[in-house]
């Protein structure tokens, strides 16, 4: 039987598929007994209407890999922050095209503007506050005048 925590590697972002829900932080706590598993998630940003699809498809992954009794359990504090993201979704989410959250943003600290995810330059300005989900926001590179998303830091 497949270890718990590496069939939650494989349940994509239902938003972001290039990156999973353990990466993104949303897998809070794994707990496996030989009868059952129990995941324990948290929402990211609560515009984002996926948690429902995110617990399905965490169910369809530890039960195909027979894991039988599974359940879901939500936690909503501590609240998710982009700060949890690991450093290999970051890059993930830069290769694919959007500019990553902030670190230490959550905090205030460390606050830069976003670099184009085409050629690295940090002179970008704000389109819009929202991209195509209420997680992002458009900007715009002032060097090579490409638009590109970024993963709002919370
Ligand atoms: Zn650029």
């Amino acid at each position: 039987m497949v270890n718990a925590w590496d069939c939650l590697r494989s349940v994509p972002d239902p938003e972001i598929p290039v990156v999973d829900v353990v990466s993104m932080g949303i897998v809070r706590e794994v707990e496996e007994t030989p009868e059952s598993v129990t995941v324990t998630i948290t929402p990211t940003y609560s515009g984002c209407p996926a948690m429902y699809e995110i617990e399905l498809s965490i169910r369809e992954a530890l039960q195909s890999a027979g894991h039988t009794q599974v359940e879901v359990k939500t936690k909503i504090a501590p609240v998710w922050t982009t700060d949890w993201i690991t450093e290999e979704a970051r890059e993930q989410l830069r290769s694919y095209g959007i500019a990553p959250p902030e670190r230490r943003c959550a905090s205030g600290n460390d606050l830069k503007t976003p670099a184009c995810t085409f050629c690295g330059s940090e002179k970008t300005r704000l389109q819009s506050e929202f991209g195509s989900t209420p997680c992002k926001a458009l900007r715009v590179c002032l060097e090579c005048l490409q638009p590109f998303e970024h993963f709002k830091c919370i």
